[in-house]
């Protein structure tokens, strides 16, 4: 499959640019098993990279300017080196790259031209990031053309700034962070504080199941601002820059003083519980308890329906069902929440028949475009093989 769409790639580009790619990069999207809404606040989350991903082939040019296609978006983006950036309404997928190219001069690396055809599988705008997987891959693009070392701890945080500063979306650095540094195989304990990483092991015997509820975010933005706004309050509460040093004891006498309200406690306890949760939940994949596992990632999810108030009728309803289904370990929201993923942690054997019971009783209720994605954990962004395009 992989080969076929590297294969398809190439071929597109020659198609579109006249002459073969030099070389091709990958950057996957990301699934967060636990630790939600937590890496503002400096906390733990436990992504892994999703083995869906964008891919972006290259042939440098001596002129100095980008030219950018995409086989799943209209339109050509023409973007000058060296010239100030601004949003073009005309291509707003290019704005990615053009965040991605201002980044990278801001920071003085010195880019070479190029023409660049992107693909990509991570399905846009359901909570599987396929935003950062954008990104990450078209920083290796441009780093990889001018000759440069490609540094996965700064290519996160450029590609965060890049989405931030120039798309003008608030997001936290994990998405980034999972895409570029995340190891095959492995889920990934993310401390927001420094931006480490502990690979630690998926359950033998289980598969994570990622649930597409098919409801795009709406209200997103002001629920989140607003989130964070409370999390920040009640850092202040207690006297901490992050919640990531407070505690539940802090929180709850700070409540009690008049010094937080009651709305702003419950968002700061989900928090402060679910930093708790995840450490328990790297744990647990470290002692290979995955029944341990499913019933911290169920805590997850009715956290932050009770406390923290990011689900959504939808994804309560999927996550309903999936714990219903026979099999299921665990299953929770993943993603800011208000619509997008569930992800579900599913004993190997009884895949097949979750994932069908599953899509069909959801969609008995729901008249929306739900899937359901079995993935394993994918390498984090790298160079993609273009001379590797048989049927492997
Ligand atoms: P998510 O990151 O959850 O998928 P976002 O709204 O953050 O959702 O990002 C989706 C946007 O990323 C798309 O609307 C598009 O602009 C851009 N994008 C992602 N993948 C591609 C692609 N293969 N081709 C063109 N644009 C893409
Ligand atoms: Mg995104």
């Amino acid at each position: 499959m992989r080969h076929e769409r590297t294969r398809q790639l190439s071929a597109g580009f020659a198609e579109v640019y006249g002459r073969q790619p030099a070389f091709a990069v990958r950057a996957p999207g990301r699934v967060n098993l636990i630790g939600e809404h937590t890496d503002y606040n400096e906390g733990f989350c436990l992504p892994m990279a999703i083995d869906r991903d964008v891919q972006i082939a290259v042939a440098p040019v001596t002129a100095g300017r980008i030219r950018a296609r995409s086989c799943e978006a209209d339109g050509e983006a023409l973007i000058r080196l060296g010239e100030p950036l601004a949003p073009d309404a005309a291509t707003p997928w290019a704005d990615y790259l053009r965040g991605c190219i201002q980044v990278l001069q801001q920071a003085g690396e010195e880019l070479v031209g190029c023409d660049l055809l992107l693909t990509g599988d991570v399905p846009l705008g359901s909570g599987l990031s396929s935003s950062a997987a954008l990104e990450v891959a078209t920083m290796h693009a441009l780093l990889r053309a001018a000759g440069r070392p490609r540094p996965g701890t700064a290519i996160a945080r450029w590609a965060q700034r890049a989405e931030n500063d120039f798309v003008g979306t608030h997001c936290g650095i994990l998405d980034q962070l999972a895409s570029s540094c995340a190891e095959a195989g492995r889920a990934m304990l993310m401390d927001c504080r420094d931006c480490s990483l502990q690979p630690v092991p998926l359950p033998a015997g289980g598969r994570i199941v990622i649930a597409d509820t098919g409801k795009r975010r709406g209200l997103v933005d002001s629920a989140y601002n607003q989130r964070r706004a409370q999390c920040e309050a009640g850092a202040a509460a207690v006297g901490v820059a992050y919640l990531r040093d407070a505690t539940l004891h802090q929180l709850q006498a700070a409540a009690a003083d008049g010094r937080l309200d009651a709305d702003s406690l419950a968002r700061c306890q989900h928090v402060v519980a679910e930093n708790g949760r995840t450490l328990a939940a790297a744990a647990c994949l470290r002692a290979g308890d995955a029944a341990a596992l499913g019933q911290l990632m169920d805590q997850s999810h009715d956290d932050l329906r009770q406390r923290f108030g990011v689900t959504c009728a939808e994804l309560d309803a999927m996550t309903g069902i999936a714990r219903s289904l026979p099999g299921c370990l665990g299953s929770r929201m993943t993603g800011a929440g208000f619509g997008g993923c569930t992800v579900s942690l599913v004993v190997e054997s009884a895949v097949p028949a979750f994932t069908e019971s599953l899509l069909a009783r959801y969609n008995q209720d729901w008249d929306l475009p739900a899937a359901v994605y079995v993935t394993g954990a994918a390498a984090g962004a790298g160079d993609v093989d273009l001379e590797d395009t048989g049927d492997g």
